[in-house]
């Protein structure tokens, strides 16, 4: 799991100190001016819903830095995804389980609400479009068209200036958990069915 600082994360820091009238920490703005848009390792065995621990950073911090969510640009590799932290005893369970230290549920908060946020804005973004794996193992977004073929429909989609099957072409809309179903690209279709 890796979190990449915000290019500009030392002068936010600084604007924030300014704004909630508190004092900066000229060590910290140091530290930040070094690691603004680096990639960086997170320590996983304490995971939180707003912060992240690093690893040692050789330069910058020997035991690792606690860093924000707001100098955070992106998590990449995110595991929070289901997860809980205990707020007795600080260890990172499963949702739903129990805390496997205390044994308690009640101290149990989800982490990840970030993940989830960002799930719900990726699919927003992609409404009414299916997710489609492609040749080189990337992902696209494609709006599916259908054409009837017989007695049944089969959907197609545009990708690389062409058109292509959805799968085998029988894969058909369920409804709007079809919208989480990773799809696959069939094959090229006719040039007359190609597109008007
Ligand atoms: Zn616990």
């Amino acid at each position: 799991m890796l979190i990449k600082i915000k290019k500009d994360a030392c002068e936010r820091y600084l604007r924030r100190c300014r704004k909630y009238k508190h004092a900066s920490n000229s060590g910290w703005s140091a530290v930040l001016s070094k690691i603004e848009g680096k990639t960086l390792e997170v320590e996983t065995k304490h995971l939180f819903k707003d912060q992240y621990n690093t690893v040692p950073i050789p330069g910058v911090s020997d035991k690792g830095l606690r860093v924000m969510h707001c100098d955070v640009e992106e998590v990449i590799g995110d595991i929070r995804l289901g997860m809980a932290r205990c707020s007795y005893c600080g260890l990172t369970t499963v949702q739903g389980e129990s805390c496997s230290k205390c044994g308690e549920m009640s101290y149990l908060e989800p982490i990840d609400e970030y993940i989830k946020a960002k799930i719900d804005e990726e699919r927003e973004r992609n409404k009414g479009r299916i997710k489609i794996k492609v040749d080189d193992g990337n992902y696209v977004y494609r709006t599916p068209n259908f054409m009837q073929v017989g007695n049944f429909q089969q959907m197609w989609v545009r990708y690389n200036g062409g058109a292509y099957l959805v799968g085998d072409g029988d894969e058909y809309i369920r409804g709007p958990e079809s919208y989480d179903t990773i799809f696959k690209l069939g094959k090229q279709i006719e040039n007359k069915y190609k597109l008007k």
